[in-house]
């Protein structure tokens, strides 16, 4: 597949010398030239005002077999902590693997920390075909600098079409600084993907508060960057023994611009909210930050993490870390407790893909009850001493 010129429309305009997010475009006197660098991407066919530019398929299979590795793939973010991969990286290989297959393209994986080689065969066992490792003391913590410095390096060595990004506090905090570096765009919070007809990415999101679903394309632009959440999408099947290939990235020199003086480990108490099997959630509707301690012992009593409405931690009554909603953590665990939560969309696009949800409200015409699996219509102050008790009493026996 390569891109050809129809000499006899062109204007040497420079329109597609400016679309293309590889600079492979340079502009003679008989019209563009194309570099190496050049994924056919399309983005210069598309920018052209004079219909002088074709993507010519007759090349395609010789130049498919050819094209450098790594270009037009799908790339997820291997984002590891302390030596261990994210869920949300298997989470994004499952949609990756999805998408490369109907590319008919390979699933790699990006992996930057001080030693990661023992991380390397569970990517291949969720489903690389090649793990992109970057290995580094400067890059055994996340941060911005030099992780933004090797990503944006390694995209435009192998240019991938696609480019995956956990919704972590890390990685929304890279993607952005990525895809300013690039020129590209980015989609942050994704709930979905789908290819239109010529391969571009359909990258679905709330919207206008989570009432409506945006789908947005980025035609012109390479890599297309998005963002997704923990627990957005399920993690696929392992499949042991499964083999892929390691290339060892060549690191820039680093230009670091931030200087780390000191990691505190997060003050979270308790199991952590995105992965947690039970969550108990408390809002507005516990009246004190005083009876949110109650929503604290239902927790503790059932080995399960605290999640809160917005209202509350907007009132201090507990920290931005437990916010569950379209602003904070998006949660599926197998039971979800809501008390004295009204049931506001913001609050339930991050919790409605909970196995079981239990809602207590005093109000009987409270929306969370459309969704709740199981509703208790009375007073959080009620309910919850009740469920203690009974809890501590059964686990007593
Ligand atoms: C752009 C945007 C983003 C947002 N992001 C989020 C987000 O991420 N997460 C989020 O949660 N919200 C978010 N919100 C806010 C959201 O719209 C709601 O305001 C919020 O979720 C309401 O919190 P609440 O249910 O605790 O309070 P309320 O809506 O005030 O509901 C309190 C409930 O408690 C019940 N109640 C009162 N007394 C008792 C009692 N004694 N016993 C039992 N029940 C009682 C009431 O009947 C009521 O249903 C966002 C809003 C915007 C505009």
């Amino acid at each position: 597949m390569e891109i050809r010129l129809r000499a006899e429309n062109c204007t040497i305009c420079g329109a597609c010398e400016a679309a293309c997010p590889y600079d492979a475009v340079v502009m003679g006197n008989d019209g563009p030239q194309f570099t190496d660098e050049c994924t056919v991407c399309g983005a210069c066919v598309e920018a052209c005002p004079a219909d002088a530019l074709y993507i010519d398929k007759e090349e395609e299979v010789s130049s498919h077999s050819q094209r450098q590795k790594g270009a037009g793939d799908v790339w997820v973010f291997a984002e590891q902590r302390d030596g261990k991969l994210l869920d949300v990286v298997m989470e994004l290989m499952g949609e990756g693997r999805r998408l490369a297959s109907q590319l008919g393209v390979s699933l790699g994986c990006l992996l930057l920390g001080g030693e990661v080689d023992h991380l390397v065969q569970e990517l291949f066992e969720f489903g690389a075909d090649q793990v992109y490792a970057g290995c580094a003391p400067e890059l055994k913590h996340y941060r911005d600098d030099l992780y933004a410095q090797v990503v944006e390096h390694a995209v435009r060595q192998y240019r991938p079409e696609i480019l995956l990004i956990g919704g972590t506090s890390n990685g929304r905090s890279l993607a952005p600084r990525v895809a300013t570096k690039l020129g590209t765009g980015l989609t942050a919070d994704c709930t979905g993907f789908a290819l239109d007809e010529d391969g571009n990415l359909l990258q679905t999101r709330p919207a206008f508060g989570g009432n409506l679903m945006a789908t947005i394309r980025c035609p012109n632009h390479r890599p297309q960057m998005a963002t997704v959440r923990p627990k957005v999408f399920p993690k696929p099947a392992r499949q042991p023994g499964r083999q892929g290939q390691v290339i060892a990235l060549e690191l820039p020199a680093f230009k670091p611009w931030q200087r780390i003086l000191e990691i505190v480990d997060g003050a979270d108490t308790g199991p952590n909210l995105a992965e947690a099997d039970i969550v108990v959630a408390g809002g507005r509707g516990l009246g004190s930050p005083a009876n949110f301690r109650l929503v604290e012992e239902l927790a503790s009593a059932l080995g399960a993490a605290v999640g809160a409405s917005r209202a509350v931690v907007d009132a201090g009554w507990v920290s931005y870390p437990h916010q569950v909603g379209q602003t904070g953590r998006t949660v599926a665990p197998k039971i979800y407790i809501a008390c004295g939560i009204s049931g506001a969309i913001q609050h339930i696009v991050g919790m409605q893909s909970s196995e079981v949800i239990v809602a207590i409200n005093s109000d009987p015409d409270a929306p969370i009850f459309n969704i709740a699996t199981y509703g208790i219509v009375g007073k959080v102050e009620e309910v919850i001493p009740a469920l203690i008790r009974e809890i501590k009493g059964s686990t007593s026996q």
